[in-house]
């Protein structure tokens, strides 16, 4: 079975940044699983996921347009600091907002006595990402994990 469309893949992976710095790995973790075609990883690495079989390993380079985008300077914006009402915001704190396009996160930068600068860019924007990967089981998704859009665990479990 090769990976395509509908079909849940499971993969171990280790990302490293352009220095050769690790930024994340699946490492003394389980797989990470997902529905090939629905848009549950980047779209760089669906692209390079595509076709290959269990068992695989590569690696690849995914420019910033196909993983997290490039950083955009209109993200960065300045806010009341008494929109803060239930935390006091510290430089390197995160929140969540909903959005019309879902939930977002955003990232303190810094703090004045008035006012709150947040940067809306994901903390990987800009980044050219290096992953290793290694694929360790193709399967049919279930109709479930279909209609849901990503995969559930052993026994269908929900997470
Ligand atoms: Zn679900």
């Amino acid at each position: 079975m090769q990976v395509a469309d509908d079909l849940a893949v499971f993969f171990h992976y280790t990302l490293t940044d352009s220095a050769g710095e690790v930024i994340d790995s699946s490492d003394g973790s389980d797989p990470l699983g997902y529905i090939h075609g629905t848009g549950g990883i980047i779209p760089g690495l669906q692209a390079e996921m595509a076709g290959k079989s269990a068992g695989d390993k590569f690696n690849c380079v995914i420019a910033p347009a196909d993983a997290y985008g490039e950083r955009n300077d209109e993200m960065i914006q300045k806010v009341p600091k008494e929109m803060f009402r239930d935390a006091t915001p510290e430089p390197g704190m995160q929140f969540q907002t909903q959005t019309p396009a879902g939930p977002h996160i955003f990232t303190v930068v810094d703090v004045s006595d008035t006012e709150v600068t947040v940067d809306g860019n994901h903390a990987l924007a800009g980044e050219t990402l290096n992953f290793a990967i290694e694929i360790t089981e193709i399967r049919e998704a279930t109709a479930e994990e279909k209609d849901h859009g990503h995969i559930h665990g052993p026994g269908g479990h929900h997470h």
